[in-house]
């Protein structure tokens, strides 16, 4: 075994401090990092693809900033894996999709500069569902990645590449993105942190879209303070992103209690309701987690949001709808992919995007120009777009109640790989608890709550739109307090370590 983990499964925070005081090297732990993902990928398939020249290179170059005692970023070190759709200059993107196979990124996402310029150390890029669409990493054009807490299971998706290294531990750090739960819903079934942040919050340039009215990137990771720290990091206005919204970043990481005297939390009746007609474990794993908010101070009220049943089916008609238009560009003529069309242009671009997409993505297309099209606009895209307003002043009503909502992430615990593959509906329902707050544009994470037949739930957090400090400080007192993630070690670690 690497010695990264020879005693426990580190943090992001503890890493850095390490380095800071030289009783490591980010070389020392940029080399571990990648020497686990490789061994791991057997088990786990994670990776799309390492980097370690780029990698090693930056890491000898912390390691030459901390000799010369030179100030050090927040992340200074600290080995971190993105998610297959960021641009990174001169390295492969592919999206997890057979149409992006061999293309390069000219130029870097906005948040991956800012997490090096913070001294993170980007070791590989990660697997996904197919540009983002689905909810289990099976929709990916290369190769499905597992559960590390039970590899016959699924990580959930879309970034499910980023929450099964993060739950592995091979990194702390992780960069995802969430439509309507792609954080979230990995990061329950993985046992980390993932949060999505207010619609606007970070900067979506260099981020292959998928639907843009919704996506949204943000960190994974193995601990709350973790979070904070990234989030401070990518946070912010970047001229480059037309929806990016210029409002001050707070500092996050020092501003996390330990106990929640004085906050409300709201919990929704309507998700109790359908949460109690499922799975009984899981129902109680909730109101145990309530109760354990309870028990440090905060104050319960019960909130309504009447329209959240409509969220999947408004969702399943702006997403692809957007997607319809976004992935218009992928015609073989400008980007990666394309088969010749025997000297008819119409023929290149027909072949090429038959053989470039894959059946989820064919699905979405197909819904989104179908509701987009003369006679079926007004009955759909503009009724859904109304639906999503009402979706967004139920939280407004519900947040004149309380500070933040706690609730569902998910309506069950990881599930096995093939369970769900053939049936788009089942799948799709797994974003239950977590698209009405994409569709609203507020912030939202997902933290470890427990287990259900010894696998990971996640509970979910949710905020007003910019107040993700409340939403961070909610989840840390919470962390604290239960240590859910740290009781554990992830099945595919132990059984590696009596390997070795
Ligand atoms: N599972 C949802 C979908 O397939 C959400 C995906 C996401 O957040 N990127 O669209």
């Amino acid at each position: 075994m690497s010695s990264i983990h020879a005693t426990s499964l580190p943090t992001g925070h503890a890493l850095r401090e390490a380095i800071r005081r030289r009783e490591r090297s980010a070389e020392e732990i940029t080399r571990a990092a990648l020497h686990d993902a490789e061994s791991l990928q057997g088990p786990l398939h994670a990776y799309i693809r390492l980097l370690p020249e780029r990698a090693l290179e930056r890491a000898r170059r912390i390691d030459g900033l901390v000799r010369a005692g030179e100030p050090l970023g927040t992340l200074a070190g600290v080995p971190v894996a993105v998610k297959d759709l960021f641009c990174l200059q001169g390295e492969f993107t592919t999206c997890g999709s057979r149409i992006l196979e061999n293309f390069r990124s000219p130029y870097s996402a906005t948040v991956v500069e800012k997490l090096e310029a913070a001294g993170a150390i980007i070791i590989g890029k990660t697997n996904m569902d197919e540009f983002a669409m689905g909810s289990s990493c099976e929709n990916s054009a290369f190769f499905p990645t597992r559960n590390p807490w039970d590899t016959t299971r699924v990580p959930g998706g879309s970034s499910g590449g980023s929450a099964s290294t993060v739950g592995a531990r091979t990194v702390p750090i992780a960069l995802g993105t969430d439509t309507g739960g792609s954080i979230r819903e990995p990061a329950s079934f993985c046992n980390i942190v993932g949060v999505k942040p207010t619609y606007g919050r970070v900067s979506r340039y260099g981020m292959i879209a998928f639907a843009s009215s919704l996506d949204q990137a943000g960190p994974m990771t193995a601990d709350v303070r973790d979070a904070a720290d990234v989030l401070e990091v990518i946070a912010g206005y970047d001229p480059m992103d037309s929806t990016s919204v210029d409002v001050a970043v707070p500092p996050y990481a020092s501003e996390l209690p330990d106990d929640l005297h004085g906050v409300r939390i709201g919990i929704v009746a309507e998700f109790e309701a359908s949460i109690a007609q499922g799975d009984a474990a899981l129902a109680a794993l909730y109101k145990q987690a309530y109760k354990d908010l309870e028990r440090l101070g905060a104050q319960l009220v019960e909130v309504h949001l009447p329209h959240a049943q409509y969220g999947l089916a408004t969702y399943y008609l702006i997403a692809p709808a957007e997607c319809s238009s976004n992935l218009a560009r992928y015609d073989g003529a400008r980007y990666g992919r394309r088969v010749d069309g025997d000297g008819d242009v119409y023929a290149m671009f027909d072949r090429t995007r038959a053989a470039g997409f894959g059946d989820e993505v064919k699905r979405r297309i197909i819904l989104g120009t179908y509701a987009l099209s003369t006679g079926y606009y007004d009955a759909y895209y503009v009724r859904a777009q109304k639906v999503r307003t009402l979706i967004k002043s139920d939280f407004d009503s519900a947040f004149a109640e309380c500070d933040v909502i706690a609730c569902p992430a998910v309506s069950c615990p990881p599930f096995e790989l093939g369970a769900k593959s053939q049936d788009p509906l089942a799948m799709y329902l797994m974003d239950y608890f977590t698209i009405p707050m994409s569709l609203a544009g507020i912030p939202a994470l997902s933290i470890p709550a427990g287990y259900v037949s010894d696998l990971p739930v996640g509970l979910q957090i949710v905020a007003p739109a910019f107040h993700e400090g409340r939403m961070l400080a909610v989840a840390h007192a919470y962390e604290q307090a239960t240590q859910h993630a740290a009781a554990r070690i992830p099945a595919v670690r132990s059984e590696g370590a009596r390997a070795s």
